[in-house]
């Protein structure tokens, strides 16, 4: 018999399955309860579970994630996990720490990047993702796992009981809206009180602009919405995103205008990735202060955030210079548009944005390294892998 990994289910599913074995709805919950908010995979330990239960779950399901390749740790404490999730295919996530002071002793904010996608579709050129092509959506239980083997290795390496997770961005590989109906029961499993009771503003979906299911988004999971822009212009936004063929900007802009109705944010992020000659002069600036105050008056909230540009060998792009971005941004800011500009994190471990798939070229190259890095040895974090040291060196 196949054994059905539980983290595939949000709490209906796991109520549906648990019904299938002639078990009342309560016991999902305490299941439920074990596995997300105590990260517990062996049914024997879940005590106040009937016997009888225990033993048909030991035949038919388990809770597994899958194998961790490497993991490491930046100096900044950054930690970057690579999975192995079969076939040659490996997806990365990211833990990003804030800090309340300068010792690091009080975490203010835990953001996870997490991955929706083995490779994209969308092909971006300024994204490495984007440049390995498509391999294959992960599953329900892919995504979920990142999260819950993140968070409960982190409550063991901190030695803390409390939830060290505060904010999920699905801004790992892939594209989420590209695999929605893996997604939504991911995100319901981060929402829910029984899981991890992240609120809607805490989880944030992040899309190049897949509009009809940003629209569907709105109606089965409202969650913090970022949209990835980086041109003020479809000729240029075409260049950049090809998706912008399919859903020009207007009807995106549009279509984030009606997204904020129900959105538990009063304003939709715009992320632009700031690209040395390409899309960072002041005129592109004049004309995303020009399309924003169109859609402003149509009642369109929005904040910016600008990304300098994590450049790779094949993407034959630049990083725009600091302060033509510091520029750009307070073009907009004059312009009454509340515009930050993103910290790198993790730039010495590859975690920044948009370098999630490191050095990978393309799938017979994550096969090659996925056969190296078995090899590796996971150390505690804070020691060294084998791989970090070679990277190091
Ligand atoms: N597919 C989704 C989410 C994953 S990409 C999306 O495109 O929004 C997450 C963010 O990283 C996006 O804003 C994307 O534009 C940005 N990004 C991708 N490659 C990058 C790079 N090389 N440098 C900086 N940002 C990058
Ligand atoms: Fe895909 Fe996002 Fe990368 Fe574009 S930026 S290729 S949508 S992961």
């Amino acid at each position: 018999m196949t054994q059905v990994n539980l983290l595939d289910f949000d709490l209906d599913g796991l109520a549906a399955f648990c019904e299938g074995l002639g078990e009342k709805r309560f016991r999902a919950t305490q299941l439920f309860r074990w596995i997300h908010q105590r990260g517990v995979a062996d049914f024997g330990q879940m005590s106040d579970l009937a016997k009888s239960l225990r033993e048909k779950l030991v035949t038919r399901a388990h809770v597994v994630a899958p194998p961790v390749l490497s993991q490491h740790e930046s100096r900044d404490g950054t930690i970057k996990w690579l999975f192995d999730v079969g076939g040659g295919n490996a997806v990365e996530a990211v833990f990003i720490p804030e800090y309340a002071d300068a010792e690091g002793a009080a975490l203010e904010r835990g953001t996870l990047c997490v991955s929706s996608q083995a490779g994209c579709a969308v092909g971006c050129r300024f994204c490495s993702t984007g440049h390995q092509g498509f391999s294959r959506n992960l599953s329900t239980a892919e995504i979920v796992a990142q999260l819950w083997f993140a968070e409960h290795f982190l409550r063991r390496h901190l030695g803390v009981e409390q939830r060290v997770i505060s904010n999920v961005v699905m801004m790992g590989m892939g594209e989420p809206l590209q695999n929605y109906d893996r997604l939504i029961p991911a995100l319901r499993v981060m929402l829910h009180d029984h899981g991890y009771g992240l609120s809607r503003r805490r989880v944030t979906v992040s899309t190049s602009g897949v509009v009809p299911m940003i629209e569907r988004l709105a109606g089965d999971c409202p969650v913090a919405l970022a949209v990835s822009l980086h041109a003020p212009t479809d000729a240029l936004r075409e260049h950049l995103v090809p998706l912008n063929r399919k859903y020009p900007l207007d009807e995106l802009l549009r279509t984030c205008t009606a997204y904020l109705a129900s959105a538990p944010r009063d304003f939709i992020t715009f992320e632009y990735c700031m690209l040395d000659g390409v899309n960072d002069a002041p005129e592109h600036a004049q004309a995303l202060i020009e399309l924003m105050r169109a859609h402003a008056a149509e009642g369109l909230r929005a904040k910016f955030n600008l990304i300098p540009f994590n450049p790779f060998p094949q993407s034959g792009l630049t990083r725009s210079p600091m302060a033509r971005v510091q520029a750009f941004g307070k073009l907009l800011n004059q312009a009454g548009i509340v515009t930050t500009v993103r910290k790198t994190r993790g730039d010495d471990i590859d975690a920044a944005c948009g370098q999630l798939a490191g050095d990978v070229r393309d799938r017979t190259r994550v096969a090659e390294r996925i056969a190296r890095q078995r090899t590796v040895v996971l150390h505690p974090v804070g020691g060294r892998t084998a791989t970090q040291e070679k990277a190091d060196s």
